[in-house]
């Protein structure tokens, strides 16, 4: 049985497994825990053997469990709501994914299954390029409000691009929180972009 040379604990059947292009072996979340520490970026270093990754794909067939395994909610089986009830009590929902950490009561504008697909393709398109963390999480959200506002005109993550490059080229900057007002999409509440920036997570 193979060791995961991060977590040195073995490599079980049943656990989802990320090889990299130099063919080691680790466990999928461990392997996300060391891209997000690396800024969220899929090219990383092998830490057995140093070659660069390059293996991209999405670790399972299944879109919303390929969002979950990126995002923190995969650490536990499901976390629960960060927001309180009237009475003063945490709130006992689960929280769902991407969803600042909020249960759909706390949060309305949810992703729903037919956007699984263009959300995953978004998300891991996002983990290969270089922006920074910061950037990251802002694009991730930018991309789940298009594909939730203009689902019926997307055909793929290259529409959803589009809007990103008509911004950048109209406002002649790379300041992404600007995006927000410049489409009249609701800005990300400031405290989940902190917490996941500081914590380097996607929530
Ligand atoms: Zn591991
Ligand atoms: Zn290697
Ligand atoms: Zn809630």
């Amino acid at each position: 049985m193979d060791t995961c040379a991060i977590c040195l604990d073995e490599i079980k059947d049943n656990h989802i497994i990320k090889t990299l292009s130099c063919n080691h072996k680790f466990h999928f979340v461990c392997f996300k825990n060391m891209v997000n520490q690396k800024n969220g970026n899929f090219f990383i270093n092998c830490p057995l053997c140093r070659h660069m990754n390059m293996n991209c794909k999405k670790p399972t067939l299944n879109d919303k469990d390929n969002i979950r395994l990126l995002s923190h909610s995969a650490l536990s089986q499901g976390i629960k709501c960060n927001c309180s009830t009237v009475k003063g009590t945490r709130c006992k929902n689960k929280a769902l994914l991407l969803n600042y950490g909020k249960c759909y009561s706390h949060n309305t504008n949810i992703l729903k299954e037919k956007h699984y697909h263009l959300m995953s393709k978004w998300l891991y398109h996002i983990f290969q390029t270089d922006y920074s963390y910061l950037s990251k999480i802002h694009l991730i959200d930018f991309g789940k409000k298009i594909i939730i506002e203009k689902f019926n005109e997307l055909t793929g993550i290259e529409d959803i691009l589009y809007y990103l490059y008509c911004y950048y080229n109209y406002t002649n900057q790379s300041y992404m929180d600007g995006i927000f007002i410049h489409y009249n999409l609701q800005e990300p509440p400031k405290n989940w972009v902190k917490y996941c920036v500081n914590n380097k997570v996607v929530l």
